[in-house]
């Protein structure tokens, strides 16, 4: 059965918060190709995050979102106004 609370992570960093749905992650990577440095794919190829990531390049960041193929991908500013989508 899956765990309903893994569903939805969330990392923040220190200008924005990413947000990604993983009922909707298919194991693609493409975020992973465009910010290595915060997205990792789990033990079940799914999206996830590294640990101790507070700063990433922001241009990369927006390009995961538009990178994803499926929309998993959320982003907020620091103060919890979403920017995309
Ligand atoms: S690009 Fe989207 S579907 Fe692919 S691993 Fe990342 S979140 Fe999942």
């Amino acid at each position: 059965m899956k765990n309903k609370s893994s569903d939805i992570i969330e990392k923040k960093l220190a200008d924005y918060l990413v947000r990604v749905d993983r009922k909707k992650c298919l194991s693609f990577g493409k975020c992973v190709g465009a910010v290595p440095e915060l997205y990792i794919l789990d033990e079940k190829q799914l999206c996830s995050f590294k640990k101790d990531v507070k700063k990433v390049n922001t241009k990369n960041l927006m390009e995961s979102y538009y990178l994803c193929p499926v929309g998993a991908i959320y982003i907020y500013d620091k103060n919890g106004k979403q920017i995309i989508p």
